[in-house]
């Protein structure tokens, strides 16, 4: 709970003996496909503090990947969820429904963007939301492609991994994919030949070009899109870009997805990031920051769309768990209640300005990118755009011994992102940030 004090403070080294010991047994027990973003073995955590066995308290820069947005263990998430499992802990939804999911499908309906009739449908995780929404465009148009983008992320089932661009470590060796899954170029500013400028102008009509004469408009399924790509690095397509698309998708019978599984929820300042250009997709993909740290995932969209499935079409044995709603529902009225779009917005200021004077400073520092409190900062070798991700080990290596967990991104692994709750209490914001720029200062 939020009772844990929210300051860094360090009683042994990184690993400290306790999580050491407790990390053996992992390597013994656990599946060493799983990776890990910092050596320790959490006990405790709240607001944006993770306290490790030993008793060390780390800044959570990370959020456990935008997932509590709200704060770990969240005054309201906690309340709900324990009420939850008092009266009951499962029926599944299509066997026996419950309020909660309703309540949490009322909730997506009329906080995602546009005012047209909405419905929903809850899953467990981000990648099931995607299978869903792809499941859904192509038997509401009857086509089967499936548009995607360079340095996209969807997910780990193997639709997903298909639809995912980045192949080590997401797809190697775990083919054969999905057909009829179609990659575009994605605009991304900072790599685009020619500039910013040129991507601006250019990169729309490059996509609508390929859609029209590579793969036929009228095949097209969906495009499957992130508004801001998490894993991508926190690329931000150039204004017009996502309003191109989604008119472009409008004007063929194409079902416009947006993946705000990792923008969604306030991360970017907004409720969703497609509002920000006024971009209404036609379905939304949503997960991570919904639920407090509870598996639960959404699909909301046009009610034609989503009520163009026969009955049984979809669904889960666990998909909308009445305890994963419980947390949303906390969650939720935790977002709107203690306007975190608002904070994150502060918190973007706060974290954009620190970055850009790190960038002034060193020349490794690429660009910094990112909008609201998703923020990332892009290394290269100086003087050009030349990905530099040899650098990233010391930051990380920096930062987690000085108690602060910071997470990577990127295609070319070349990019540090930042992901803090939208609770965390400013001094510690700044605390961090103070000892990312040491650690770059200390990486040159
Ligand atoms: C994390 C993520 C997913 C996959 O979500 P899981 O819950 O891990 O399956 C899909 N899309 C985006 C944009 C993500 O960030």
């Amino acid at each position: 709970m939020t009772s844990i004090p929210q300051v860094r403070a360090l009683v042994t080294d990184i690993p400290g003996p306790r999580s050491q010991e407790i990390l053996k047994r992992k390597s013994e027990a656990v599946s060493s496909a799983l990776g890990m973003a910092i050596p320790i073995i959490v006990e405790r955590a709240g607001g944006g503090i993770l306290v490790d066995v030993d008793g060390n308290s780390i800044i959570d820069m990370g959020s456990g990947i935008a997932v509590v947005s709200v704060g770990n263990s969240a005054d309201r998430v906690v309340a709900n969820v324990k009420a939850q499992v008092e009266a009951f802990t499962h029926t599944c939804f299509m066997v026996a429904p419950y309020l909660g999911y309703i309540e949490v499908c009322e909730a997506l309906n009329r906080l995602t963007p546009g005012t047209h009739k909405k419905k929903s449908i809850l899953l467990n995780s981000g990648a099931e939301a995607l299978e869903n929404a792809v499941k859904i465009a192509r038997h509401y148009t009857k086509r089967q492609a499936i548009v995607v983008f360079e340095h996209g992320y969807h997910g780990r089932t193997n639709l997903t991994m298909g639809m995912t661009a980045k192949n080590m470590p997401y797809k190697e060796g775990f083919g054969p994919f999905a057909p009829e899954v179609y990659r575009m170029p994605m605009a991304y500013p900072f790599r685009w030949e020619g500039g910013a400028q040129e991507c601006e102008k250019e990169a729309l009509e490059l996509v609508i070009h390929k859609m029209e004469k590579e793969l036929g408009a009228k095949n097209i399924a969906a495009i499957v899109i992130e508004p801001i790509q998490g894993e991508g690095g926190f690329i931000v397509p150039p204004k017009g870009f996502l309003p191109g698309l989604s008119k472009f998708a409008t004007e063929n019978g194409i079902v416009f997805i947006a993946d705000e599984v990792q923008t969604g929820f306030a991360r970017t300042g907004q409720m969703f990031a497609s509002e920000d250009e006024g971009v209404v997709p036609d379905l939304i993909a949503t997960a991570k920051g919904i639920a407090g740290g509870l598996p639960l995932a959404g699909v909301t969209g046009r009610a034609e769309i989503m009520d163009s499935i026969h009955s049984g079409g979809l669904g889960g044995t666990y998909g909308g768990s009445p305890v994963a709603c419980a947390a949303a529902l906390g969650a939720i009225a935790t977002i709107e209640e203690e306007n975190l779009c608002a904070r994150a917005k502060e918190i973007g200021a706060i974290i954009s300005t620190a970055l850009n004077a790190m960038k002034d400073k060193y020349p490794i520092i690429g660009e910094v990118r990112g909008r609201g409190a998703m923020q990332a900062l892009e290394f290269v070798i100086p003087g050009g755009i030349e990905p530099n991700p040899a650098v990233l080990t010391g930051i990380v290596k920096f930062c987690q011994n000085e108690g602060v967990l910071i997470l990577t991104a990127g295609t070319y692994g070349n990019v540090i992102r930042l992901l803090p709750p939208l609770v965390m209490p400013e001094n510690l914001l700044r605390e961090a940030l103070e000892i990312l720029d040491r650690a770059i200062a200390s990486a040159i």
